[in-house]
């Protein structure tokens, strides 16, 4: 079982950590469990997120920072986010949580920022695969729920 342990001096998370770029979303999900269809637009704001992980990453570390919303690929600096996150040194793998329905207009560096892209589809929803084109010399993407 994964737990939590302290190397050098740093309490080390072998789970991962959550940061919400945005609230909202561009689907209305009846089951979602983070209300985002009711959610006003709200950003994360790049350069708080950055003196926040870093600050905590005097002392914490994380096997990877998951970054997700509502839809994390409506923030308009999502790219400064991922950077900022990147440079708190608080994790060594940044994963992305997208229904991709964005990723063909996404910022082309997104793909070189991320470690891995989590897709997450819905039954009744529309396909974001062939957004991934992409990918193909980039982080990994996967699907945890399959159609
Ligand atoms: S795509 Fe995800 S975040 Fe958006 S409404 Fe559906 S469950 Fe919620």
């Amino acid at each position: 079982m994964d737990q939590y342990h302290v190397i050098d001096d740093r309490m080390h998370n072998p789970k991962g950590l959550e940061v919400n770029a945005v609230l909202h979303c561009n689907l209305r999900c009846r089951s979602c469990s983070h209300l985002s269809p009711v959610m006003p637009p709200w950003f994360a704001e790049p350069e708080q997120v950055g003196r926040d992980l870093t600050r905590l990453a005097r002392s914490y570390r994380s096997a990877n920072v998951k970054i997700l919303g509502g839809e994390p690929l409506l923030h308009p600096g999502l790219t400064d986010l991922i950077r900022e996150v990147r440079e708190s040194a608080v994790t060594d793998k940044i994963i992305l949580a997208t229904n991709g329905l964005l990723l063909s207009s996404a910022d082309d560096r997104l793909w070189a920022m991320v470690d891995r892209i989590e897709l997450s589809l819905y039954p009744a929803g529309p396909s974001p695969m062939g957004n991934c084109a992409a990918s193909a010399a980039g982080p990994s993407v996967t699907a945890p729920i399959s159609r």
